[in-house]
C-alpha cells in the first residue's frame, strides 16, 4: 500500500504538477514510438481517481465500497488491453482478480427506413429482415487522454473503428465506486443506419469459470472452457467471469439496453464462449442483442449519422463470487425492484396480458368449470409483486378478442369477466384493475380508465341509446361518436389518454385533435410515456413523450404524461425489468377493489406523481411551495425557490429544470458529475421564472435511467 502513496498523483497535486506528469509523458512516448501517447493535461486528482503512467502501462486507482480498485491499461497498442484488475479489500493487500483481458463491441448495422411515417420516430420498422452487418470494432490505439469531471475520471483511447462506424473507446471510473463505465464511443456517416451492440471481454479462461442467476433464481457456474460462443438466459442481465482470486460481472445499461418492442422475452442477452457470432475467435464473455429480437416489429436503435453513438456496458470487479459477487450488481437496481418510497404508491399501465381471453378460449374448449391452475394463480401477479408495483392497470381485449369486444352482445359478457378476475386476483397489497386501449372514434390508440367497473359497448348501434339499462348486466353506455365518450367519461369519472402519442398508429395525435371538446377536457389527461424510439446518443430515455409534455404545456393545455410499458406476456421467463417503468403516485394507501378505486383516477389528474426507471427517485419536487400539478401564483419579482430531492443508485449525470412561456421551451442544466454511487441530494436554487406557464424537472444517471416530474403550473 505505502508503495502507491509515493508514486501515486495524489491531491494537493497542482497544475504544474500535471503539467511535469504530462511532459514525463511525452518523454515516454518519443522514446517509444510504438506506445501511443498519454495525454494528462486535463486530469486534476482532486476527482477522487489517482492516475499513474510507468512505461507503457496508465494505472487507475479509486476508493470502492469493498476498498480499492485498480486498472492497468496497456498503451503499448500491443497485446492485451487490460494488464490487471486488482481488487483491494478494506485493510488487506490488493489482489488481482484478473490478468490480460480485452474488450469486445460487435456492431451490428442494419437499416432505417425514413420514407415511412416520421423518418427517425418510427417504431414499425421491420429492421431485422431487411439486410445487415455485424462486426467488431477494432482499437488501433493512436493516443489516450485522461480526463477529470468532477468525481469521475474517464481515460479516451483513441482509434475504435468498424462496420463505417469509427471512434473511440472511453472508460469511466467513478469514485467510491466498484464499477468500471466501458463505452464504445462511434460515430457514422452513413443515413438511414439502426444499429444492435454486443460487447464483453475476452481472455484466457485457463482456470477460470462463468457464473450467473439463471431463471431459476439459482447461482449456476460452468468451466470457463473452448466451445462455440452460446446464448445464455439469465437474470439481472449479469454474467461474471471468476478466477481463484476473485471476478468480474458484466452487465449493461438496464433498462436503455433494451430498444422497444412489444414482447419483454427473455432473448439471452448474455453469451460465453469462443468465435461469439463468427467475429470474436477468443473466449470471451458478455452482452449480447438477439437480432431477430421478439419477431415482431423489431426497430433496433436509431444510428442517425453524425451522432455520437454510446455503447455501454459496466464491468464490476470484486474479490467475491456468485451470490455475493450478484448482491453488488443487483443493488444497482434494487435486485429489479421499484423501491418502496414514503407517501407514493406505484403505479402501472397498458399491459396486454390478455389473461381473462386466455380464460374464456379455455372454458370454450373445456367445460370442467375449474380454472386451469396457470389461470387460478397466474405467473403475471408473482412477477408484478415481486418488482415492486402494486397498482396495474390493463389493457385487455387488444389482440385476439378485440373484434368480439367490439360486438354489442357479445362484448358485456368479457368486460364482465374482466372485472371479476381483476376482484379475484387483488388483495390488500396489490390492486389488478380493468383498463383497454378500445382505440375507437377519437383517432389514434387511446387507453380507457374508470374508477370502478363501468360496461360500455365501443360501438353505438342505431337503435340503442347512449345509456341502457340492460337486464343482465344494468347500466351500459353505447358510444358512437367523441362527444359519447367524453360524455362517458365525465359521468363515470374516467380518464382517457393517448397510447405511444406520435408514434406507431397514433402518429400525429394528440396533436391532430387538441382542438376538440374531449381534448380539453380534464377527463382527457395526456399521454403515456415509453423509451421509443430509442437512440443511444441522447442521454435521457423516450425524449418524444417529454416533448410533448413540454409542447401540450406550451398550448396551456395542462395535460400530463405517465409511464405505460405497452407489452404482452408477463411471467417468469420474461425480462420485465428491463422493460418496465413505474408511476411513483403521491398515494396515503391502496384502496380495496371492492370500494372503488377513485383516489387513483385523482392522482393520475392532478398530477400528483412522477416517472421512474426504478434506479433514481425524486422523493420531493416543489417550486414555491407548490408539488406537481399545483399552481403557484408568482409574485413581481418571477423568483421561486425549486425544492427537490433525489436518491440514485448509478453514479448520476444530470439534471434538467424545463419551463416554459407559452411559446418555447427553456432548460437549465444542472451538472451532477460530482455525485457518487448509492447517493441522495437535496437541489435547492432560486428560480427565475418571470414570464413562465410551467416548470418540472428530469434527473438522469450515467447508464440513462432516470426520473421525471410532472409540471408546477405558474400565474
Ligand atoms: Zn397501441
Amino acid at each position: 500500500m505505502s508503495t502507491y502513496n509515493v508514486h501515486w498523483i495524489k491531491p494537493p497535486a497542482n497544475l504544474i504538477l500535471r503539467v511535469a506528469a504530462w511532459m514525463i509523458t511525452c518523454i515516454v512516448y518519443t522514446q517509444n514510438t510504438c506506445a501511443a501517447p498519454v495525454d494528462l493535461s486535463s486530469y486534476n486528482p482532486d476527482c477522487g481517481v489517482a492516475v499513474r503512467l510507468a512505461g507503457e502501462t496508465l494505472a487507475m486507482r479509486w476508493k470502492t465500497p469493498e476498498g480499492f480498485t485498480e486498472l492497468n491499461l496497456n498503451t503499448s497498442g500491443r497485446g492485451p488491453l487490460i494488464r490487471s484488475i486488482s481488487v483491494a479489500p478494506d485493510g488487506k493487500e490488493s489482489t488481482v482478480v484478473l490478468r490480460n483481458a480485452d474488450p469486445v463491441t460487435v456492431l451490428s448495422v442494419g437499416q432505417r427506413d425514413l420514407g415511412k411515417r416520421q423518418g427517425w420516430n418510427i417504431f414499425f420498422d421491420r429492421t431485422r429482415r431487411k439486410p445487415s452487418e455485424s462486426g467488431p470494432l477494432t482499437l488501433k490505439l493512436t493516443a489516450v487522454e485522461v480526463q477529470s469531471l468532477g468525481r469521475r475520471c474517464m481515460v479516451d483511447l483513441t482509434g475504435l473503428e468498424g462496420q463505417a462506424f469509427a471512434g473511440k473507446l472511453r472508460f469511466t471510473l467513478y469514485a467510491g465506486c466498484d464499477l468500471i463505465h466501458l463505452q464504445a464511443i462511434v460515430q457514422t456517416q452513413k443515413d438511414a443506419r439502426a444499429l444492435l451492440y454486443h460487447a464483453g471481454m475476452t481472455c484466457d479462461p485457463d482456470g477460470k469459470s462463468v457464473s450467473w442467476i439463471g431463471l431459476d433464481d439459482t447461482m449456476h457456474r460452468a468451466a470457463a472452457r473452448k466451445r462455440p460462443a452460446a446464448p445464455e438466459k439469465v437474470r439481472y442481465r449479469t454474467i461474471a467471469l471468476e478466477t481463484k482470486t476473485g471476478s468480474v460481472a458484466i452487465f449493461p445499461p438496464p433498462h436503455r439496453y433494451f430498444y422497444p418492442l412489444d414482447e419483454a422475452f427473455n432473448l439471452g442477452f448474455n453469451w460465453w464462449g469462443n468465435d461469439f457470432m463468427g467475429k470474436v475467435p477468443d473466449f470471451g464473455i458478455g452482452i449480447r442483442q438477439d437480432l431477430e429480437g421478439d419477431r415482431r416489429w423489431v426497430p433496433w436503435f436509431n444510428a442517425p449519422p453524425d451522432t455520437e453513438q454510446r455503447l455501454d456496458i459496466f464491468w464490476l470487479p470484486s474479490t467475491k463470487h456468485g451470490n455475493a459477487l450478484f448482491d453488488h450488481v443487483k443493488a444497482y437496481t434494487h435486485d429489479d425492484r421499484f423501491p418502496e418510497l414514503e407517501g407514493h404508491k406505484t403505479f402501472t399501465s397498458h399491459y396486454h396480458i390478455e389473461h381473462t381471453t386466455r380464460l374464456i378460449e379455455e372454458r370454450n374448449k373445456n367445460t370442467a368449470t375449474d380454472l386451469p391452475k396457470a389461470l387460478e394463480r397466474p405467473d403475471f401477479i408473482e412477477v408484478f409483486k415481486n418488482a415492486g408495483i402494486q397498482i396495474v392497470h390493463l389493457a385487455e381485449f387488444h389482440n385476439r378478442l378485440g373484434r368480439t369486444r367490439r360486438d354489442p352482445i357479445k362484448a358485456l359478457p368479457l368486460l364482465q369477466l374482466l372485472h371479476e378476475e381483476c376482484q379475484r386476483l387483488s388483495d390488500d397489497g396489490f390492486l389488478l384493475l380493468p383498463g383497454e386501449e378500445p382505440n375507437v372514434h377519437l383517432g389514434g390508440h387511446w387507453i380507457s380508465f374508470f374508477p370502478r367497473p363501468v360496461m360500455w359497448v365501443l360501438d353505438r348501434a342505431k337503435d340503442k341509446p347512449f345509456i341502457e339499462k340492460h337486464p343482465q348486466f344494468g347500466l351500459v353506455y353505447h358510444v358512437g361518436n367523441p362527444e359519447d365518450i367524453l360524455k362517458l367519461m365525465e359521468r363515470e369519472g374516467g380518464l382517457m389518454w393517448a397510447a405511444h402519442p406520435r408514434i406507431k398508429s397514433s402518429t400525429g395525435y394528440p396533436d391532430l385533435y387538441r382542438e376538440s371538446h374531449f381534448f380539453k377536457s380534464d377527463r382527457y389527461l395526456g399521454g403515456a410515456w415509453k423509451a421509443m424510439p430509442a437512440d443511444l446518443s441522447k442521454p435521457r430515455l423516450g425524449w418524444r413523450v417529454l416533448d410533448l409534455l413540454d409542447d401540450t404545456s406550451n398550448w396551456g393545455a395542462k395535460k400530463y404524461i405517465l409511464g405505460e410499458v405497452d407489452i404482452f406476456q408477463v411471467d417468469r421467463t420474461t425480462e420485465f425489468y428491463a422493460h418496465a417503468n413505474v408511476n411513483y403516485m403521491r398515494l396515503a394507501r391502496i384502496p380495496r377493489f371492492e370500494e372503488g378505486w377513485g383516489t387513483v383516477l385523482e392522482a393520475l389528474r392532478d398530477g400528483a406523481f412522477f416517472i421512474s426507471t426504478g434506479e433514481v427517485l425524486m422523493p420531493r419536487f416543489k417550486v414555491g411551495g407548490k408539488l406537481s400539478g399545483e399552481t403557484l401564483k408568482l409574485d413581481a419579482s418571477g423568483q421561486a425557490k425549486l425544492d427537490a430531492s433525489l436518491t440514485w443508485t448509478f453514479p448520476m449525470a444530470f439534471a434538467e429544470i424545463i419551463s416554459g412561456d407559452g411559446k418555447q421551451v427553456f432548460r437549465k442544466r444542472i451538472n451532477l458529475e460530482s455525485t457518487e454511487a448509492f447517493g441522495n441530494q437535496t437541489l435547492q436554487t432560486a428560480l427565475d421564472l418571470s414570464g413562465k406557464k410551467w416548470v418540472r424537472l428530469e434527473a438522469w444517471d450515467v447508464a440513462a435511467n432516470g426520473v421525471i416530474s410532472q409540471p408546477v403550473w405558474l400565474e
